[in-house]
């Protein structure tokens, strides 16, 4: 598995209209639109940081995993996304090393990338998303 680098933060925010101000304003970022997975209940707005990019995840229905995420824990980081060469042999190598997978076979997420998440219980908490574009 080869992971090429930290491709984006995800954070959490109650409405990407009323909150990327602090980011696109007060940090000077761009926003270059958003995209709604429906699929998902989510939202997404992403901001390019240099290399990496910021990810506003917006729900869109109350039962939506984003929704959830603000009910428990509030806003703020919900997860860290690595760019990886090739998804589904680093899945399959996970899997084999015995770390537990919320996605067994990537997902398309926002920009028709692949994308996939490791269970928050096999990474100290953090929920991390691989993706490849
Ligand atoms: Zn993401």
């Amino acid at each position: 598995m080869k992971i090429l680098k930290i491709d984006h933060l995800g954070i959490a925010v109650s409405s990407i209209d009323d909150k990327k101000n602090f980011w696109t304003d007060a940090l000077g970022l761009a926003l270059e639109g958003t995209e709604t997975i429906e699929e998902q209940k989510v939202t997404t707005a992403f901001l390019p940081v240099g290399e990496s990019e910021v990810e506003l995840l917006e729900s869109t229905a109350v039962d939506g995993p984003i929704a959830k995420y603000i009910e428990k824990k509030g806003e703020g980081i919900q997860h860290v996304a690595f760019r990886v060469e090739n998804i589904e042999q680093a899945l399959a190598e996970l899997k084999e090393k015995g770390i537990q997978l919320i996605d067994e076979k990537p997902r398309i997420g926002a920009g028709g990338a692949k994308i996939a998440f490791l269970h928050p219980k096999a990474t100290s908490g953090v929920l991390v998303e691989l993706c490849e574009k």
